[in-house]
């Protein structure tokens, strides 16, 4: 069984069909019918990219989610010449498109996946709150959950448990499974955390010319260690816009229309605020806090056989870099080709370790970027020596890959989780480093540049 319907959670329960005769997947919320947001994930109504590396993760799962996200208007946009992106105190060059994002809501990609996924006969979902493990020491067998829901004229609430041979906890960044597996015993794994205090506040526009700041599809106001605030304008699926400001502790975005309008004023460059005072709203304001990376180090631990964790509740990262849904798509392969390769059989321990390996490298990009912000908390938060050499160097590398096609290609497809992380660290990379910093772009480029 698996603890909670978001991606993490419905990929594994596809990943279980195939091995075992029935599924469940508990669900605290009442899935509703169509692609809309709902309580139990509050991130969705912020934006949502999906990198290169999930959607080629997603396409092996299920074949045939490209063609769908198309078919319903996902929009899809090329990097970096459909994003404007300004960092380090200038714009980036719109070089050819080497890899791309796709943008739409975060509610419509769970649709997809959920429709997909409640296909298999086997896979069913239960709607309550789980509120604790089953099991010793030696052994998880299921888990006890609440289920709510109206009697008459009272609110009911009834305490059941469901036994399963394997629970999954997906429940996301805010699990409570170290809680869970503290209640019968166990001590829980050890977690590393990197916190920058980065909040969001997100709102829905609509544009009447029909287009992003500058003209382009999107734009990207990127914060960093000397930039607290940071903007993501994206294009939604239903023809509006997403549009996300964010800021660092100290620096956080107001949840209010004036003062949303009055943050974007102060962004380093007014490219988004002009742009908004064009747009018209089309929703609320919608914060976000609670983004810290964290990670807990179930491979090192001793918990149970019969628990396993995948997704934010195993991993969770700063969302500026866009890998959570990526990576939780990619690590449902991993325990997909870990079963397969051992037919079937549950090694925990194995599945354990294959899981840890996908997060090591988007862990590496967002919590060792994150080390390098001023004001990063959090008990990983300090940069050992090497940490902060790899952190300049990666600067550097960073303003090359702006406005060099080679150099920017590498770099994209290591963010893009398709190239692994040692990739920066090829002669040419090294080359590159040395060499003088490009001239930074103070307008941003109107057109495409050609190669
Ligand atoms: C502001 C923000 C922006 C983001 N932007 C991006 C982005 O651009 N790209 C990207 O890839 N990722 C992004 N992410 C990260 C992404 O949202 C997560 O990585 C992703 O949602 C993880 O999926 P999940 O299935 O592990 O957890 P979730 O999506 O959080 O799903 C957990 C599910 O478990 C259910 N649940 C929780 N507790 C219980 C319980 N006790 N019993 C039963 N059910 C329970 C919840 O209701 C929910 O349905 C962003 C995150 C935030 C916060």
């Amino acid at each position: 069984m698996v603890v909670g319907a978001g991606p993490a959670g419905l990929l594994c329960a596809h990943v279980l069909a195939a091995y075992a005769d029935k599924v469940t997947v508990v669900e605290r919320d009442r899935l509703p019918q169509t692609p809309v947001s709902r309580p139990g994930v509050p991130h969705d109504r912020h934006p949502h990219v999906l990198l290169e590396a999930g959607l080629d993760a997603l396409e092996s799962l299920l074949p045939g989610t490209v063609r769908e996200l198309r078919s319903v208007g996902t929009p899809w946009l090329g990097l970096p010449t459909d994003l404007l992106q300004w960092q380090n105190g200038g714009w980036s060059s719109r070089l050819p498109a080497t890899t791309g994002i796709h943008t739409g809501s975060r509610a419509q990609l769970e649709w997809l996946i959920r429709r997909r996924v409640l296909t298999h006969a086997s896979v069913s979902v239960v709607e309550g709150e789980v509120t604790g493990l089953l099991g010793d020491k030696g052994r998880i067998n299921g888990v006890t959950l609440r289920r709510s829901g109206v009697r008459g004229a009272s609110r009911m609430h009834d305490v059941s448990h469901i036994e399963a041979d394997l629970v999954i906890d997906t429940s996301g960044r805010t699990s409570k499974a170290p809680g869970w597996l503290r209640a019968i015993g166990v001590e829980p794994a050890g977690e590393d955390v990197v916190d920058t205090g980065l909040a969001y506040a997100s709102r829905l526009y609509r544009s009447p010319q029909g287009r992003g700041p500058g003209s382009a599809p999107g734009c990207y106001l990127i914060p960093g260690p000397g930039q607290p605030t940071g903007a993501l304008v994206l294009p939604q699926e239903c023809g509006g816009y997403v549009v996300a400001l964010s800021g660092v502790r100290g620096h956080e975005p107001p949840v209010d229309h004036t003062a949303f309008l009055a943050f974007a004023r102060q962004l380093p460059h007014p490219l988004v605020h002009e742009w908004l005072s064009t747009a018209e709203p089309s929703s609320p304001v919608f914060g976000f806090r609670h983004t810290a990376n964290a990670r807990r180090r179930y491979e090192n631990s001793q918990v149970p056989a019969g628990f396993l964790a995948v997704g934010d509740a195993l991993c969770t990262f700063n969302p500026v870099y866009g890998q959570g849904v990526a990576a939780a798509a990619l690590a449902a392969v991993a325990l997909r080709d870990t079963l397969r390769g051992a037919e079937g059989r549950l090694d925990h321990q194995r599945i354990r370790r294959a899981l840890a390996r996908v997060y090591e490298q988007p862990w590496a990009i967002s919590a060792g970027a994150d080390k390098q912000m001023p004001g990063a908390v959090g008990n990983a938060a300090a940069p050992n020596a090497a940490e902060r050499f790899l952190g300049l160097y990666l600067r550097r590398i960073q303003r090359r890959a702006a406005h060099d096609p080679q150099i920017g290609r590498v770099f994209r497809s290591v963010l893009a989780l398709t190239k692994p992380l040692y990739s920066l660290l090829a002669p040419p990379m090294l080359l590159a480093a040395l060499r003088p910093e490009p001239a930074l772009l103070a307008e941003p480029p109107s057109a495409p540049r050609q190669p």
